[in-house]
C-alpha cells in the first residue's frame, strides 16, 4: 500500500510556490520522494514557508524559478529551464491565483462599480493563467504520454460567498468577496473536465482539488462565523490538505479523472 503513495521517480511542477498554500503542496511532494520545481510570480517574495523547505531540501530536490503565469514568453522560459535541471514532469499543481480578502481598498465598492478591469485580472490568473501553464507543461507531459495535473479550486467554484461571514466588517459599502473570484474557480474546474476528457486517451489525469477556508490570519470573528458553518466545525489545517493532494498526485488515484475533490470540511454539504 506504501508503494501506491510513494512519488519516487516523479517531477513536479508548483506555481504560486511562495504564497501560503504553495509550501504546503511542496511539502507533501517532496516527502514523498518527488523532485520539484517552484514557479511564482517575478515579484514574490520569499515566504517563510517556502524558506524552511530550502532549509531542508537541497536544489537536486527543490529548485525555484520566476515567470508570471499569464505570460506566455516568461512561462516557456521557465518550463525550458524546468527541462534542463530535472526534465519533463509527470505531476503540475496548477496554485497560482489571486483573491481579495477584506481590508484592501479595492473591495471598497458596490458590485455595479467594481471595475471590469479587476474582474479581468482575477480570471486573467486564475483561469487563462491556470490554461497557459496547462498548454505549456502539460502539453509535453501529454507527449511523454504520463502524468497528473491538479487544478487547485475553492469551494466558491461552486457555491457564493456568504456574505454573513462579512458582515462585522466595518465599511462602507459592505465587504464584496469578488465576484469573478468564484466565477474564475468555477472556469478552473470546468477546465478540468475538457482536459481530463480530452487527455485521457494520452495517460494525463486532470483533477480539481477545492480546499475550504484555510486556516490563517483572519480575525476572530470571520473564524467564528466560518467555523460554526462547517460541518467538522473548524477551518481547514495544512496537514488536511496533504493527503487529497498526495491522492491525486499518486497511482492512488489512477482511475480518477475529471473530478473536483472538495476538502471543505463539508461547508459545501450545508
Ligand atoms: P496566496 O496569495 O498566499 O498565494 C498565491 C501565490 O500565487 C502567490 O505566491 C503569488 O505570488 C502567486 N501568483 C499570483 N499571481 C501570479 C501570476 N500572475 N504568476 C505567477 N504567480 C502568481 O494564496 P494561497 O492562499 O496560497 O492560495 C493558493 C491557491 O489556493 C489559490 O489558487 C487560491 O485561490 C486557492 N485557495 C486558497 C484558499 C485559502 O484559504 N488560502 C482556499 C481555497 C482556495
Amino acid at each position: 500500500m506504501k508503494n501506491l503513495f510513494s512519488l519516487k521517480q516523479e517531477f513536479a511542477v508548483v506555481t504560486g510556490a511562495l504564497g501560503k498554500l504553495g509550501p504546503i503542496w511542496i511539502e507533501t511532494l517532496l516527502e514523498a520522494g518527488a523532485k520539484v520545481f517552484a514557479l511564482d510570480h517575478p515579484e514574490a517574495k520569499i515566504s517563510q514557508g517556502y524558506k524552511s523547505l530550502q532549509g531542508r531540501f537541497d536544489k537536486q530536490h527543490l529548485q525555484l524559478a520566476f515567470a508570471d503565469v499569464t505570460v506566455r514568453e516568461e512561462v516557456e522560459a521557465v518550463y525550458q529551464k524546468c527541462l534542463d535541471v530535472f526534465g519533463v514532469p509527470s505531476i503540475l499543481v496548477n496554485n497560482a491565483g489571486i483573491d481579495q480578502p477584506p481590508g484592501q481598498p479595492d473591495n471598497a465598492c458596490c458590485l455595479e462599480d467594481i471595475p471590469l478591469e479587476l474582474n479581468l485580472k482575477v480570471f486573467e490568473v486564475n483561469a487563462l493563467g491556470l490554461f497557459l501553464v496547462t498548454q505549456v507543461f502539460g502539453g509535453q507531459m501529454v507527449k511523454a504520454g504520463r502524468g497528473s495535473i491538479i487544478n487547485i479550486g475553492s469551494l466558491y467554484a461552486s457555491v457564493a460567498p456568504d456574505s454573513r461571514l462579512y458582515d462585522h466588517i466595518e465599511c462602507d459599502p459592505p465587504f464584496l468577496k469578488p465576484p469573478a473570484y468564484g466565477a474564475s474557480k468555477a472556469a478552473a474546474v470546468n477546465l478540468t473536465r475538457y482536459l481530463a476528457t480530452l487527455w485521457a486517451s494520452c495517460g494525463v489525469r486532470v483533477n480539481a482539488l477545492s480546499p475550504g477556508g484555510v486556516s490563517g490570519d483572519q480575525d476572530p470573528d470571520f473564524r467564528r462565523k466560518f467555523c460554526e458553518r462547517v460541518p467538522l466545525g473548524r477551518m481547514a489545517e495544512a496537514s488536511d490538505l496533504s493527503g487529497p493532494l498526495l491522492f491525486l498526485a499518486s497511482s492512488a488515484s489512477s482511475y480518477v479523472t475529471g473530478i473536483e475533490l472538495v476538502v471543505d470540511g463539508g461547508f459545501t454539504a450545508w
